[in-house]
C-alpha cells in the first residue's frame, strides 16, 4: 500500500502537496511586499507632508 501523504494547506485548507498552497503562497508573497511598499511609502509621506507644512508656514500662504 502506497499512501501519498497529503498536506493540507494551512491558509484555506484545501489538500496541498505543501503546507501552503500555490494560490496562498502568492496571495503571502504579493501581501508581503505590499505591506513593505506600504510602509516604505507612509515614511515618504510622513516626511513629505512635513516639508509642505514647513515651506507654507514659510511662505505664510
Ligand atoms: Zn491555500
Amino acid at each position: 500500500m502506497t499512501e501519498k501523504k497529503v498536506h493540507k494547506c494551512t491558509v484555506c485548507g484545501k489538500p496541498s502537496t505543501q503546507t501552503i498552497c500555490d494560490t496562498c503562497e502568492a496571495h503571502i508573497q504579493a501581501e508581503a511586499v505590499g505591506e513593505k511598499k506600504k510602509s516604505e511609502k507612509g515614511i515618504k509621506v510622513g516626511g513629505d507632508v512635513l516639508a509642505d507644512k514647513a515651506a507654507g508656514h514659510k511662505t505664510g500662504g
